[in-house]
């Protein structure tokens, strides 16, 4: 493999894309790339200025003034906004819900897409989402789409909030991610779907490790 190559993982919220992806990372030794997180950091600078995401005209003026760093680094990827480090800060539902909202424009989509391609045309990457089979990279090497089922994707959101020291109610986890999937699947821009040459893995019942293995199946059959 000695040219750039690239990876697009895309699927709904719990399918596994991000902990598998960043596994898959580094064991080939190429970057990983959460795109989830860019949309995460103008959600969050939106409800930090006190701008309601649903205003698209004042979300426009935040993006543009943003100063938003992606450190993709090994183990993950550190995320900055106007320097300051807010990678823990963006993973809660709330803001999830805000990434949902302002991810639905397109200058919005525009200029995330046009970062995330400059980022996989310097680097090999496997990148996750929602539109990089789609949208994003669509000549992309391999194209992998995740998914699981409603019940088991609730249970792994629950298990990652309790670990967080939380008591989620299972009831609204779901229900908050059925908006969610709802959202992302009916946008005008962009919606998820899989992309019509990805490989499909249900990892239902796939934990963690099983999941990477069959990525790592994959990739290796679509690159020689
Ligand atoms: O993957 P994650 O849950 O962090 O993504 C948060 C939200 O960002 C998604 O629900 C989706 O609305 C949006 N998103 C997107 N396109 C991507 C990645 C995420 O619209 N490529």
């Amino acid at each position: 493999m000695n040219q750039n190559f690239a990876v697009a993982v895309d699927g709904p919220a719990g399918s596994g894309k991000s902990t598998a992806a960043k596994e898959v990372a580094r064991r080939l030794g190429i970057l990983y790339i959460d795109t989830g997180a860019m949309y995460r950091t103008l959600g969050y600078a939106c409800i930090q200025q006190g701008v309601n995401p649903a205003c698209e005209a004042e979300v426009a003026s935040v993006l543009e003034k943003m100063d938003m760093q992606i450190c993709p680094q090994a183990g993950g990827q550190r995320m900055l906004l106007d320097g300051e480090d807010i990678t823990a800060a963006i993973r809660t539902e709330e803001i999830g819900k805000a990434a949902s909202v302002v991810g639905a424009y397109r200058k919005v989509r525009e200029k995330m897409v046009e970062i995330q391609q400059a980022l996989a045309k310097e680097n090999s990457v496997i990148m996750d989402g929602r539109d990089i089979g789609t949208k994003v990279l669509p000549e992309a090497q391999v194209k992998i789409y995740l998914d699981a089922s409603m019940e088991e994707r609730t249970k792994r959101r629950v298990g990652e909030l309790q670990k967080q020291g939380k008591h989620p109610d299972e009831a609204l986890v779901r229900k908050e991610m059925e908006e969610r999937d709802y959202q992302d699947t009916h946008r005008k821009y962009s919606p998820l779907r899989k992309a019509e040459d990805a490989v499909m893995i249900d990892t239902t019942g796939m934990d963690i490790a099983a999941v990477t293995e069959a990525m790592l199946s994959v990739i290796a059959k679509q690159i020689k």
